[in-house]
């Protein structure tokens, strides 16, 4: 069920991806500060090639990270990196009309590929703040999606998950 979603998705090049290598690099950084047993995601948000804001998945405030929990409930408990990196920038003092956030998945210690678009309220936390573009470290290198692309296509995944899960 795809609302309008305009299948813009492309995967940048030349500068671009240069910049995406040395942005994804620090989101590795921002996302090796994360407690979570099961995976560590960083995000940072870039504004005219400034980092206006940087967040990590962690559970809410000093509330620890329980081992026995992580895998199971990690996703419910823990705020995720791109509440977090929005919070920071908003923190700030920034604006998010038009910037691009990069995310980065860190799991056993390795930088991982992450094309899954599983997570519908970050998708729509995305949208909403303004962010104008959204960039996930494929198989095949930087994938950027429009925000409402990426909401359109993370509701798509999770309708899809839903209906094969037989639910
Ligand atoms: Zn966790
Ligand atoms: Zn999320």
């Amino acid at each position: 069920m795809l609302l309008h979603a305009m299948e813009s998705m492309r995967f940048l090049d030349g500068a671009e991806a240069v910049e995406a290598e040395r942005f994804t690099a620090e989101a590795v950084t921002v996302a090796r500060r994360s407690p979570c047993e099961k995976s560590k995601r960083g995000v940072i948000i870039v504004s005219d090639s400034e980092v206006i804001g940087r967040g990590y998945n962690k559970p809410p405030a000093d509330v620890p990270c329980v081992e026995e929990f992580c895998g199971l409930i990690c996703r419910k408990y823990c705020v995720h990196a791109e509440t977090n990196a929005v919070m920071d920038a908003l923190r700030g003092g920034h604006e998010l009309k038009g910037s691009r956030g990069y995310h980065i998945k860190v799991k056993g210690g390795a930088v991982r590929d992450s094309d899954d678009l599983s997570c519908v309220p970050c998708a729509a936390l995305v949208l909403e703040s303004g962010m104008g573009e959204f960039v996930l470290k494929h198989p095949r290198g930087f994938a950027v999606y429009g925000a409402r692309e990426f909401y359109e296509l993370s509701l798509d995944a999770f309708i899809r998950q839903k209906s094969s899960n037989g639910k």
